[in-house]
């Protein structure tokens, strides 16, 4: 699986980066300076490293590991196949969803995460900004519920891809027309949707954590549809957060600063 698995996963993500970058030229939501994009992708690049480093088997290695222990629940018994990656997808994106929730929750994790809730604007880059460590706790949870469950290795992959490519386009700064931005949003969280997630308003952060389907917000009770001020008036990141927004260096040790203590959610 490995040699393919690589080439699947750069070549959706390069092609659905280069789409949606061309799409924000073409119809953007409004003005994002292009400035925020070094540390952004300077996050990504810092993350994949430490990924690949910390965990080289990389989550589908860990699937196949559990497959040949004969861990977890799907690995106890023959399912259909198609099945058993319509359940370890649906599983791992609920996990998902509550794991985004409890890094709003306490205190540790919403530091690591508000690096990606500084981002002074949205694009496509944004839904690439997270804190390493971020990425490595994500990486160790999806472990567990992967080992848990005994997710097939194709189930992993089909989620991490379309995870990713939900993230970059519900952080994507396009405008969509408003036909096809109200039927989408019943089955995916859109850039508006998430948009909201980014305000800086509390109550509003504090709502529509999902990152692919809206059905979790829906049913656990943090579905927003609108921003108080209205979609366009939005106000994105974190209050006072905006000179180190767009460094680094300055976003890397940013959890490790005793002022990082903004304001959180109640979950
Ligand atoms: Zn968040
Ligand atoms: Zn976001």
């Amino acid at each position: 699986m490995a040699e393919w698995e690589g080439v699947l996963r750069l070549g959706v993500f390069s092609s659905l980066f280069v789409a949606l970058a061309l799409l924000e030229v073409w119809q953007p939501f409004r003005r994002a300076s292009r400035r925020r994009w070094l540390a952004n992708l300077g996050l990504l690049a810092i993350g994949s490293v430490a990924l690949r480093v910390v965990f080289p088997l990389a989550a589908t290695g860990v699937a196949l590991w559990a497959q040949q222990q004969s861990w977890g629940l799907l690995n106890q018994r023959e399912w259909p196949a198609l099945l058993e990656i319509v359940i370890a997808v649906v599983v791992l994106d609920c996990a998902i969803y509550w794991q985004h929730r409890v890094f709003h929750r306490l205190p540790w994790l919403w530091r690591l995460h508000s690096v990606h809730h500084t981002d002074t604007a949205l694009d496509v880059t944004t839904g690439l900004r997270f804190h390493p460590i971020e990425l490595l706790l994500s990486m160790v949870v999806k472990s567990v519920f992967i080992v848990a469950l005994g997710a097939p290795a194709l189930a992993v992959l089909i989620f991490e891809v379309v995870l990713n490519a939900c993230s970059m386009f519900n952080h994507s700064n396009i405008a969509l027309p408003n036909k096809l931005e109200h039927s989408l949003r019943r089955v995916l969280i859109t850039p508006t949707l998430h948009r909201i997630h980014h305000s800086q308003r509390v109550e509003e952060t504090n709502s529509n954590f999902g990152f692919s389907v809206p059905w979790w917000d829906w049913l656990f009770g943090s579905f927003r549809a609108q921003a108080r001020e209205g979609d366009t008036a939005v106000r994105l990141g974190l209050p006072g957060a905006q000179q180190r927004a767009g460094q680094l260096l300055a976003l890397l040790i940013l959890p490790f600063r005793r002022e990082s203590n903004w304001p959180r959610n109640k979950t």
